[in-house]
């Protein structure tokens, strides 16, 4: 971990402190006693929660949970018992799991795969931002399942961009191409032939209107974000790609657009002619 930067749960328990140093004559529940609840309960937590299956230690847990009673005390005019602290926590075990996940994953150590498949169940908005980190991860681990669940939650909770990336599978091509989960630099070529481009260009071809044909064989491109679009038909913000066409795939476009011209021959007058 970077110097200077420190966990935010060990800034929110040293601010938490702060304020209770502050507040002090007011409280009923003292610093001594908030510690040593504390001390008991991330003992106790980590059995009564099967953190322990999950590689976790008190240690691992302490100013987590430090804050936590921190706060239940500083929220009741009474005292705080250990007891009434540890079945609030229990029955709110779901943030005290979110935190728990944010925290291995701003650890920087690396991840076990119990580690990696708690963060996905418990903390699924976190795991979906954080899925180009967690994909390093599932990588490294090969846990192709979990990488699974990841792209669902990327799509979700992350920044997904309409085309998918033919490596890692997640939908995350930027506009230059680069790939923001698994870092692939990709060449037109090879997301032509993921997409299956031939086919997307006949597809095109028969549906828009000729002039739209013509005006990407002219323009020598098409703009791709959710579906294929002429030029003009470009979205105005967004990620949308750009893909030139090759020669062979202009001369397509041509063929299908004359075919289509000569079969409907004399039906439509006014209908541009392919130059
Ligand atoms: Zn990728």
């Amino acid at each position: 971990m970077p110097r200077g930067k420190r966990k935010p749960e060990q800034q929110d328990a040293q601010q938490a402190q702060q304020r209770r140093r502050r507040a002090q004559p007011k409280r009923s529940t003292s610093e001594e006693e908030i510690k040593s609840i504390s001390e008991s309960l991330s003992e106790r937590l980590i059995q009564a929660l099967g953190l322990d299956l999950i590689g976790l230690k008190a240690v691992d847990i302490k100013d987590i949970v430090y804050s936590i009673v921190g706060s239940l005390a500083e929220s009741r005019s009474s005292k705080l018992t250990e007891e009434a602290a540890m079945k609030r926590i229990v029955a709110m075990k779901d943030n005290l799991f979110k935190t728990i996940a944010a925290s291995l994953l701003s650890s920087g150590r690396p991840l076990t795969r119990e580690q990696l498949e708690f963060i996905v169940a418990y903390a699924p908005e976190i795991a979906g931002r954080a899925a180009p980190y967690l994909y390093r991860e599932a990588v490294r681990l090969r846990a192709d399942d979990i990488i699974g669940s990841l792209r669902a939650l990327w799509s979700q909770y992350g920044r997904p961009t309409p085309v998918e990336c033919p490596r890692c599978g997640f939908r995350a091509v930027t506009p230059d191409l680069t790939c923001i989960v698994c870092g692939a630099q990709l060449s037109e070529g090879e997301l032509k032939r993921h997409l299956n481009f031939a086919s997307l260009l006949q597809g095109l071809a028969s549906r828009l209107h000729p002039r739209l044909v013509e005006e990407i064989i002219s323009a020598g491109y098409v703009v791709l974000d959710d579906d294929v679009r002429p030029p003009s038909m470009a979205p105005r913000q967004g990620f949308a790609i750009v893909i030139h066409l090759s020669r062979a795939e202009r001369e397509a476009l041509s063929g299908l657009l004359s075919a289509q011209q000569s079969q409907t021959k004399g039906g439509e007058p006014g209908a541009p002619q392919a130059s």
